[in-house]
């Protein structure tokens, strides 16, 4: 017995070294520590050294009950009953333009550019006329510009020609267009026309992982799980709430979790 006791203590030391040399600060390496010197048999539970991404935060595994998903959204309604995208945007068109944009930049960063491009073309023919090396200097801060120049062009040729010239209401017509895809056309059913659609980025992925409103492992789960799982009196509004709450509170390195409105509800084992 007293062997067994001394072999087990051997394998918990082993354990902790390989997992403090790999994750030195990290909470996962003394949470998998804690867990794997349970029993020798969860060996086969460890992350393989040659295979193994970086590691990410842990998310929830908990599923949240429908009340705590109530009180989570009636929490953000209370806090900002009328939310709003921060990009600026006066129109359909002008929506669809600064989305599109948007793709792998900030908000801020398009909105310094659109300032300036909207003043001269904020219709599809306005913005035809530039053609793709007149736009492209009003949009060179921008990543992927070069890209995103031709799509808008084309774009607005296609809203001319197949839509009278109106953003189309539809998510099949808006991502027949160029440069839209599933998130963009989703953002601007939503913000524009008022559907309850969500359109999932990098933040609404990981502050839904991490409350515990989804267990997803892409975008396209999370969507589906969120639209599953959101009480439909909050679903108009439910994307804002967690782009912001995902870009102000629940950032991604240090989730500012003691001035968090929902932190009673969140599943989140490393909220602090
Ligand atoms: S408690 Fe922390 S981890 Fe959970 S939602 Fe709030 S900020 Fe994010």
């Amino acid at each position: 017995m007293l062997s067994r006791s001394h072999g087990l203590v051997k394998v918990c030391l082993r354990l902790k070294r390989f997992f403090l040399i790999r994750w030195p600060d990290s909470r996962h390496a003394r949470n998998s520590h804690n867990l794997h010197c349970l029993t020798a048999a969860n060996k086969s539970a460890m992350p393989n050294r040659m295979n193994a991404s970086p590691p990410s935060p842990p998310i929830s595994t908990k599923p949240l009950s429908p009340s705590a998903v109530q009180a989570i959204f009636a929490n953000f309604a209370a806090a900002n009953p009328h939310p709003k995208t921060e990009l600026v945007y006066d129109s359909p068109f002008t929506l669809l333009v600064a989305v599109v944009l948007s793709a792998q930049s900030t908000d801020a960063a398009v909105n310094r550019a659109t300032a300036k491009l909207f003043a001269i073309a904020n219709t599809p023919h306005a913005l035809l006329g530039l053609g793709v090396e007149g736009l492209k200097p009003y949009i060179q801060s921008i990543g992927l510009y070069n890209t995103k120049a031709a799509n808008l062009i084309t774009l607005c040729e296609q809203l001319l020609s197949q839509h009278d010239g109106q953003v189309p209401q539809t998510r099949e017509a808006l991502q027949s267009l160029a440069g839209v895809g599933r998130k963009t056309a989703n953002v601007v059913l939503n913000t524009a026309f008022g559907q309850p659609t969500m359109a999932v980025d990098t933040h609404i992925f990981r502050v839904s992982n991490r409350i515990g409103l989804t267990h997803a492992n892409n975008v396209d789960q999370t969507e589906r799980q969120l639209l599953a799982i959101i009480p439909p009196a909050y679903l108009l509004n439910a994307h804002h709430w967690l782009i912001l709450h995902g870009r102000y509170t629940c950032t991604a390195r240090k989730p500012k979790c003691d001035r968090c409105p929902i932190a009673r509800w969140c599943r989140y084992p490393d909220k602090a």
